[in-house]
């Protein structure tokens, strides 16, 4: 099999750094050695089939962003990545793993919509990928179906105590859900919003004439996201099923998941980079029309209020376990722009998976999180929480090669529209300045990013099937 030489990078890790070459054998990591070193006599410098100078950089797990929605159907369209381009962009960002979410619409068979899902990436992806399920029609069938989805390689499913009508469930099938989820051994993924109480309140924002992006942000207020997440975690205590919350955005509901793990619980936080870096004053009250690009749920939270500085806090005291970015891109034109005159119609999603990598290595760069944190963030625990640990998420021995050559002193400028390769027609990072640079990005041994080219092809990335959590206490 064709060998890859990584040498004289700096080696990062959850738990340390350094110095090391790496030799990639085939599609795996073969050995880690010290820098200098030779194997039986052979210097790998001169033998390897592929040499990568990776002096004065790092050298870390390939990104794994456990919260993607390609091609997912919101609002009467559709997110305008799909499996095709969505990786693309990923592999571009230093992420070489994906989990996206099978969706059971209200009606149909849970396994219809897996299969459908799997027929949409099947030879699509650049990357691999996983998938976790969307349980939207919670009954004695779809529980049923829950409980083969280890046997199919998915060991997450999600509910929603938002969208009432569309992919809510009420409490009465969140607890047998999740009773089923805790005998199955299947993490329960939430989306806690309280969905019946924000409807009100959007109801009686556009009755006042209220019907700017900023309103969005109005409606799905706190109290409501602080709320669903202590009634989930409750539920959760009752039944014993492990949960984590997707994209956390206020600090109270911060609050509820560290106050769940401080008495013990198997109660986990995600939360992404628009709510470390934006705000509902500055982006969802842009001028205009403007906002719309950052409509997403949760919410945008307030500055004024300080939840991205307590969320930086909490990813650093581990309050808050990772980051994926809920990547759920649509184009102004034709898609947002369905809310012009009304925020309620205005597709919810923002696009990232590009751009997690440099955006949480500005943390590190920013003196918030330490080197080892953003690997743990954003590679390891991913992959231990979802079930890929040692497989992904780490750089050892008989580890997949999913490596990416991080240069610190590199740069990368997100500038307007094609500066990505995300199928966007606009940006939601647009003008912000990175310090660092994905060089150079290996999925599986093959070079699929590397000088500003990509090298990779349709088809290279494979479904993964996953083992439960690796990360119960
Ligand atoms: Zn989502």
């Amino acid at each position: 099999m064709p060998t890859t030489f990584i040498t004289g990078g700096t080696v990062v890790s959850a738990t340390g750094r350094t110095a090391a070459d790496i030799l990639v054998d085939g599609e795996r990591i073969a050995a880690l050695l010290e820098p200098g070193s030779t194997v039986l006599g052979t210097d790998l410098a001169r033998t390897a089939d592929t040499v990568i100078d990776a002096t004065g950089k790092y050298v870390v797990p390939g990104g794994i962003d456990a919260h993607t929605h390609m091609s997912m159907p919101f609002g009467g369209t559709t997110a305008s990545d799909d499996f095709e381009t969505g990786t693309r962009a990923a592999a571009w960002g230093g992420t070489t793993t994906i989990i996206d979410f099978a969706v059971q619409k209200f009606g149909e068979r849970l396994q219809d919509s897996l299969a459908t899902w799997h027929e949409m990436a099947a030879g699509q992806c650049a990357i691999d990928y996983g998938f976790h399920q969307i349980v939207g029609d919670v009954n004695d069938a779809s529980l049923q179906a829950l409980r083969g989805l280890p046997d199919e390689g998915i060991t997450s499913y999600k509910l929603f105590m938002a969208y009432p009508g569309v992919f809510y469930s009420d409490d009465a099938q969140i607890l047998r859900a999740m009773q089923t989820g805790a005998s199955t051994g299947l993490m329960t993924m939430m989306h806690a919003e309280n969905g019946p109480a924000i409807d009100v309140l959007v109801g009686q924002l556009l009755e006042q004439g209220k019907t700017d992006p900023y309103y969005h942000g109005i409606a799905r207020a706190w109290q409501l996201e602080e709320e669903a997440t202590h009634r989930a975690i409750m539920l959760a205590d009752l039944t014993g099923a492990p949960l984590y919350v997707v994209h956390v955005s206020a600090k109270q509901a911060v609050a509820q998941v560290a106050s769940a793990r401080d008495r013990g619980r198997n109660v986990f936080g995600e939360t992404c980079p628009q709510y470390l870096y934006l705000s509902l004053e500055e982006q969802l009250g842009a001028p205009g029309f403007e906002g719309a690009k950052w409509v997403c749920s949760t919410p945008l939270r307030s500055r004024a209020e300080h939840h991205q500085d307590h969320m930086w806090q909490a990813l650093r005291t581990n309050d808050i376990q990772m980051v994926a970015t809920d990547h759920c891109p649509f184009c102004m034109k034709g898609q947002k722009d369905m809310g012009v005159g009304d925020f309620s119609k205005i597709p919810n999603g923002i696009g990232s998976v590009e751009h997690r990598m440099d955006l949480m290595y500005q943390g590190v760069v920013e003196g918030r999180i330490s080197l080892e944190r953003w690997v743990e963030i954003t590679s390891t625990t991913p992959a231990r929480m979802f079930g890929l640990y040692g497989r992904k998420g780490v750089l050892a021995p008989g580890a997949d090669a999913d490596v990416v050559i991080y240069d610190p002193n590199g740069h990368t400028s997100i500038g307007l529209g094609k500066t990505h390769h995300m199928n966007m027609d606009h940006s939601a990072w647009e003008g912000f300045e990175i310090d660092g640079h994905v060089d150079t990005v290996l999925s599986r041994g093959k070079v699929v990013v590397d000088a500003g080219e990509y090298l990779g092809r349709k088809g290279d990335g494979r479904f993964v099937r996953r083992d439960p959590c690796q990360y119960l206490i």
